[in-house]
């Protein structure tokens, strides 16, 4: 494989070992908070912590970052990590920020009685407009000088569920005046009369992330703590809360922070999926047109395709958007090399040979993969009735239309030469039978000349009495707009496209009868399918996944 350079934040631990760090405290962890399910974003992050974990032979954790009781749930906790260990990562230790609540409170108490904390009791409206503004200094609020002991009583009084939501805060006591905006006395704790998924009624109080987040890095020992650009103004402030904690014989976490995945034709919000998924407009997280991890595996999506973009796209500090076309050339390239070959008619019409005799049935050698000789052959029936698609013929061929037509030859994949003749069409002037005549010393593979013989191209077909009926499912992408959500006075909702899903009834070669859900194959000519869970046997379901070549360079 080929030598990559290191990206900046490996270059970063490099020079931390150089000048001294043990190499056995390295530590990191991935930090969701289960209120949706993983996407393709979150890959992006899975793979750098995960990736760094693998190069330095370091723990990496799973830390479910479950600080806000209002959106979170036991489902998001088991999908994401199912859907971890469908990527192929395996994490050290399972945590949960709730865990530390009680860690978190006692500090919260040394940080009110070293006057590094206290209670507001304004509304949250006056403690916005004393906040001031990024060019205008804060104002000092008027519980802001407290007694220590009045804050201790009013903090208990919190924790017991003494007091309204929204009757007091916790605030650290930093400065009204800083630049950033983030340092002016910055909230630690709110009231919340909610029941935790883990914690259940015990608190009526709930940490913000900004206290809890560098905390609990450093109570796990996380070394290098990796999040995305929008926190980097939050930097100063995770530093500020550790400085009131940390005691020197101990690790110090680090923040640092990288560029987050942008894609195309989609939204990644966790809250934006959420709406789609509420109102009906997908069917649930995996729907495969969603951007989620359990979306794109129903897709048909691979975690070596996944794995492979993230690689490809590498971790930066610049933000950009990347084409959803090179996660799909990333699929493309892995199903090329894995995916069977198939034969199935989407949108059927009859052929009739009419001088094949109608009673005979031959079964023909077909390579499985000419891109993996272990995937070996299978043997597909042939006789004198077969579909074929209905866009591959045409009655009178136009220049450069290398498929069927009458008084031109094609052969069918794996099989014979044949001739358009005639055709046979119903009341309203649709095709219903193609008749045509085969060369019966032309099959593939015999090694007779005929057989050599060059036409106009190959089609794929199935034996009309053999075929198996299965519903196929065709994706288009979600959104017409590239950006749907970053148009002012819009909402995303406003650029759903509206035929985003196409169900159509085709026929497959009987050698798929008794497939498994995640199955996937390469319809020849058509593009890539896998089998979707909803697939019974007598009642197949295939999703396509992804075409053959990048739709836009057809
Ligand atoms: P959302 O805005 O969708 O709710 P989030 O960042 O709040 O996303 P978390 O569950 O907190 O979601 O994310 C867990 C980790 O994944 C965080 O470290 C976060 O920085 C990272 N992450 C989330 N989205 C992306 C993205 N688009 N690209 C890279 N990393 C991401
Ligand atoms: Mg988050
Ligand atoms: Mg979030």
């Amino acid at each position: 494989t080929e030598e990559k350079s290191l990206h900046f934040i490996e270059q970063i631990i490099e020079e931390n070992l150089a000048s001294g760090f043990p190499q056995d405290q390295l530590r990191f962890r991935f930090p969701p908070e289960p209120n949706g399910y993983l996407h393709i974003g979150h890959a992006k992050s899975i793979c750098l912590n995960f990736g760094l974990g693998l190069k330095y032979n370091a723990p990496v954790n799973l830390r479910f970052d479950d600080t806000n009781p209002a959106k979170e749930e036991q489902e998001y906790v088991d999908a994401i990590k199912e859907d971890l260990q469908w990527l192929g990562f395996n994490w050290s230790e399972e945590l949960y920020s709730s865990d530390y609540f009680q860690q978190l409170y006692d500090w919260a108490i040394t940080m009110i009685k070293n006057g590094k904390a206290y209670i507001d009791s304004q509304s949250s409206e006056d403690m916005a407009t004393q906040k001031g503004t990024p060019t205008q200094a804060g104002i000092d609020g008027p519980y802001r000088n407290r007694s220590v002991a009045e804050n201790l009583t009013l903090f208990e009084g919190m924790k017991n569920g003494d007091f309204p939501e929204g009757s007091h805060v916790l605030r650290a006591k930093i400065d009204m005046k800083s630049t950033n905006m983030l340092m002016r006395d910055p909230l630690m704790y709110r009231i919340l009369h909610r029941h935790h998924h883990r914690t259940g009624n015990q608190w009526n109080i709930y940490p913000m992330y900004d206290y809890a987040h560098g905390e609990s890095d450093y109570i796990e020992q996380v070394s290098h703590s990796i999040c995305t650009l929008e926190f980097v103004m939050h930097r100063e402030l995770y530093n500020w809360f550790l400085d009131q904690i940390y005691d020197d014989s101990k690790v110090r976490p680090h923040q640092y922070e990288f560029a987050r995945l942008n894609l195309n034709y989609t939204v990644m919000s966790k809250r934006k999926l959420l709406q789609l998924v509420q109102e009906n407009i997908v069917n649930g997280w995996d729907d495969p047109r969603m951007p989620t991890i359990s979306g794109l595996r129903r897709r048909g999506y691979t975690p070596n395709a996944i794995r492979k973009f993230c690689d490809i796209i590498g971790v930066a500090k610049r933000e950009n958007v990347i084409d959803v076309s090179l996660l799909e050339f990333c699929l493309r390239e892995d199903l090329n090399k894995t995916a069977p070959r198939v034969m199935a008619v989407l949108d059927p019409v009859k052929v009739v040979i009419t001088n094949y005799p109608s009673d005979k049935i031959e079964w023909l050698e077909a390579e499985n993969n000419q891109e993996d000789e272990s995937a070996g052959f299978r043997e597909v029936p042939f006789s004198a009735e077969l579909y074929i698609e209905r866009e591959d013929f045409l009655e009178v061929a136009p220049p450069k239309f290398f498929r069927l037509s009458l008084g031109n030859e094609v052969r069918l994949k794996n099989g014979y030469i044949i001739k358009g003749e005639s055709v046979v069409k119903d009341a309203e002037g649709k095709i219903t039978e193609i008749h045509v005549t085969y060369d019966e010393d032309s099959r593939s593979g015999s090694g007779s000349e005929a057989s050599q013989r060059k036409v106009a191209g190959t089609l794929h077909w199935v034996s009309l009495k053999h075929a198996v009926e299965a519903e196929i499912r065709l994706y288009d992408r979600l959104f017409t707009d590239e950006a749907p959500d970053s148009h002012k006075g819009k909402n995303f909702l406003d650029f759903m496209n509206t035929n985003s899903l196409e169900i159509v009834k085709g026929f497959v070669e009987p050698s798929l009868v008794t497939v498994n859900s995640g199955d996937k194959f390469q319809f020849q000519r058509l593009g890539y399918f896998n089998v979707d869970k909803d697939s019974k046997e007598g009642k197949l379901v295939f999703n396509k996944t992804v075409g053959l070549k990048d739709a836009w360079e057809e």
